[in-house]
């Protein structure tokens, strides 16, 4: 159920499709609580999206809305794919938008994982 100021989720957003198999993506870990596929426009050498199985639109929906145990299997499953990639001694990036002003485009609650390179500053100075 969404939280109160925020939209209902939307079914036919790209990652709901993805998640029904209706359309493709580049696959690199799946489980009960996530699935994880390649960025289509990545950002860094590895720019992978961890989404959960579970409808929730935003960092927001899913912190105050999902159970104990798909807050605890997403967390798990964004640890262990980074470490299954190899990416914990250089280290890692870990980005979740939420809302108009992150820029956030697609309204189903997503975390990016950036590595593979010296990341830089965590925001552009403005
Ligand atoms: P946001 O701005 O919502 O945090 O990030 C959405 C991300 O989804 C962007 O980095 C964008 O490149 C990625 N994206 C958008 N459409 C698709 C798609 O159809 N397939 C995949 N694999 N990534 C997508």
């Amino acid at each position: 159920m969404p939280i109160s100021g925020l939209p209902p989720y939307d079914d036919t957003n790209i990652f709901a499709r993805i998640l029904r198999g209706e359309i493709p993506c580049k696959k690199v870990y799946e489980d009960d609580w996530a699935l994880a596929f390649n960025d289509i426009n990545p950002q860094a050498p590895t720019h992978v999206l961890v989404i959960p199985k579970g409808k929730y639109c935003s960092f927001a929906d899913f912190s105050a809305a999902a159970s104990e145990a798909e807050i605890a299997g997403f967390m798990r499953a964004v640890g262990k794919i980074a470490k299954d990639l190899g990416h914990e001694a250089p280290g890692y990036r870990l980005l979740a938008n939420m809302g108009a002003d992150s820029g956030q485009e697609v309204p189903h609650f997503h975390v990016h994982l950036f590595a593979g390179r010296p990341l830089g500053r965590m925001l552009p100075s403005s």
